[in-house]
């Protein structure tokens, strides 16, 4: 591999000179000009290079993902090889643009030749939304059950890339081969069908990725959680767990999907007018808990956006669907139908101006019916952090119309559940997995310190906090931080069409752990500055 003598090497020295101490909640988003001709910037400035993964370890780079919620992508190194879990996006949030932006393959370029595999976990917009802006420049083959695998295939053909990603397809419970890395999927229950956890194991020892999870009883659609899996993979020994943190600091028990179903079908119930309701995309054991709900109460239910269509026909051609759910083929047919027999399922749950709620919001598309006073619209999904405001915007001009708007809430039963994990499950999985090292990620700063003094807790002897692009090196002495790579960002913007545009996507520092957390235990925290960084050789590691 050729490598530039100008770039930074020495282990520990950082280009990235940001202050100490920034909110790292706070995503500061800004969309510098376009260049005239590349859409991509042509020289990345100075920045430590990836080490090459030696045999006695395993190194493991969060690109993204930790720090914030979205964005979900890691890498898994080992014997001279690499493999990436997920590669998803994040919302652009600021108030003159829409969009999406992930991490810019140029900064995985020593990444790139050596990578075997790119495994997808499940079908969410934060694990696979980079996938079809970003083949075939990674281009190595992608892992991913049938579901998530339809629906890539689908995008990447509107991108004209179809035949050049190599897709393998396995179900929740395979195993299989990467490179050095021998992969064991655990079927796990998630807001989305087909979800499952990884163990990742080597000649070094294991790593379970957990993904994003939570452990519902009754999912209503798609793999149960598998606990005895979970059981065995922990009894053969994990060095090193790296899990879903997002609800890490909630406490609630958390409902499940079937609880939704039977709340969703109240209020159909005993709502005379036209019901609207929002749910993510890719939510089908949602859309199947809307459309038997309907049944039951007399309802006919249309679908509104896209995406949502072509979630729901991803469901139907890999046999997640069966024959209760039953959609008209177009919104317009709820135009002649009474008032109480309209059901419409929305797109635009994050309050997106050009999504079908937006829309019905603003009474702007002839297609969908007329909203007013006596009838109801159901937020049926969580509001990704930064979003609330343009959620509130949409719900406000319903409201101007005398439209009862639900939150999430009837009263207080549910008309959403989250996906993820609470503090009580997390103690679960630590019992299952028992791994020796605690990793967080999915999460917020204060969602991985949360996480990682829980992880102190169930039994872990250190959690690791990190920041994106940190490079931990797990081995069954420890983990320890080996260097840190300066992620770009690009941007899918609508303003710039089809063009990936260079973008400030960044973090700020990972905040302070919390005292008390840290007392109490050998929590490391992973620092910019290379205190934690160890001497050895970059080739070794
Ligand atoms: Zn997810
Ligand atoms: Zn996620």
């Amino acid at each position: 591999m050729q490598r530039k003598k100008t770039s930074a090497r020495k282990i520990g020295a950082s280009d990235d000179r940001r202050p100490l101490g920034t909110d790292v909640t706070k995503i500061r988003g800004s969309t510098p000009t376009p260049p005239k001709k590349s859409p991509l910037p042509q020289k990345l400035a100075p920045a430590q290079r990836f080490p090459i993964p030696g045999d006695d370890g395993i190194l493991v780079c969060p690109v993204g993902g930790v720090g914030r919620i979205g964005m979900n992508w890691t890498l898994y190194g080992h014997a001279g090889r690499w493999i990436l879990v997920d590669a998803g996006s994040a919302f652009v949030k600021n108030a003159t643009e829409n969009g999406c932006f992930m991490p810019d393959p140029r900064s995985l370029r020593d990444v790139l030749p050596r990578l075997d595999g790119l495994l997808v976990t499940h079908a969410h917009e934060d694990h696979i939304g980079a996938i079809h802006h970003l083949w075939p420049r990674i281009g190595c083959p992608i892992f991913a059950t049938p579901f998530a695998a339809t629906l890539l295939k689908g995008r990447l053909a509107e991108k004209g890339a179809q035949g050049k990603a190599g897709f393998r397809i396995f179900k929740p419970g395979d195993s299989f081969k990467v490179g050095p890395f021998s992969i064991e999927t655990v079927p796990i229950t998630h807001s989305v069908p087909e979800c499952v956890a990884m163990a990742i194991e080597t000649k070094a020892g294991r790593i379970f990725h957990t993904g994003d999870w939570k452990f519902d009883p009754d999912p209503l659609l798609g793999n149960p959680t598998d606990f005895d899996r979970l059981k065995r993979v922990g009894d053969r020994g994990v060095l090193a767990m790296l899990c879903d943190s997002t609800n890490a600091e909630r406490d609630a028990r958390i409902s499940s999907e079937s609880e939704v179903a039977a709340n969703l079908a109240e209020v159909f119930r005993t709502r005379r007018g036209k019901i609207a309701i929002s749910c993510f995309a890719t939510n089908l054991a949602r859309l199947t808990a809307i459309c038997r709900a309907a049944r039951m109460t007399g309802r006919k239910v249309a679908l509104a956006g896209r995406s949502l269509e072509k979630a729901e026909a991803a469901g139907a051609e890999v046999g997640l669907l069966d024959d209760r759910h039953v959609i008209l083929s177009d919104s317009r047919h709820l135009k002649g139908l009474d008032p109480h027999e309209i059901l419409l399922v929305c797109t635009g749950t994050q309050g997106e101006e050009r999504a079908a709620l937006a829309k019905l919001a603003r009474g702007e598309n002839w297609r969908l019916p007329d909203i007013g006073p006596g009838d109801t619209v159901i937020h049926s999904a969580r509001a990704i952090p930064g979003n609330e405001a343009a959620i509130e915007e949409v719900m406000k001009r319903f409201r101007a119309r005398h439209v009862e708007v639900l939150m999430g809430l009837d009263g207080d039963k549910p008309l959403h559940v989250t996906g993820h994990a609470s503090r009580g499950e997390l103690k679960t999985m630590y019992e299952l997995i028992r791994p020796q090292f605690a990793i967080p990620v999915h999460g917020e700063a204060a969602h991985l310190a949360a996480h990682g003094a829980l992880s102190l807790e169930c039994g872990a002897r250190t959690a690791t906090l990190t920041e994106e692009g940190d490079v931990l090196r797990v081995t069954r002495n420890g983990v320890e931080r080996v260097t840190k790579i300066r992620i770009r960002h690009l941007a899918a913007l609508e303003s710039s069409g089809e063009k990936l545009v260079p973008f400030e996507g960044r973090v700020g520092m990972m905040a302070t752990i919390p005292a008390a957390s840290v007392a109490k235990a050998p929590v490391i925290a992973v620092r910019r500055r290379g205190r934690a960084a160890r001497p050895g050789s970059r080739k070794a590691a």
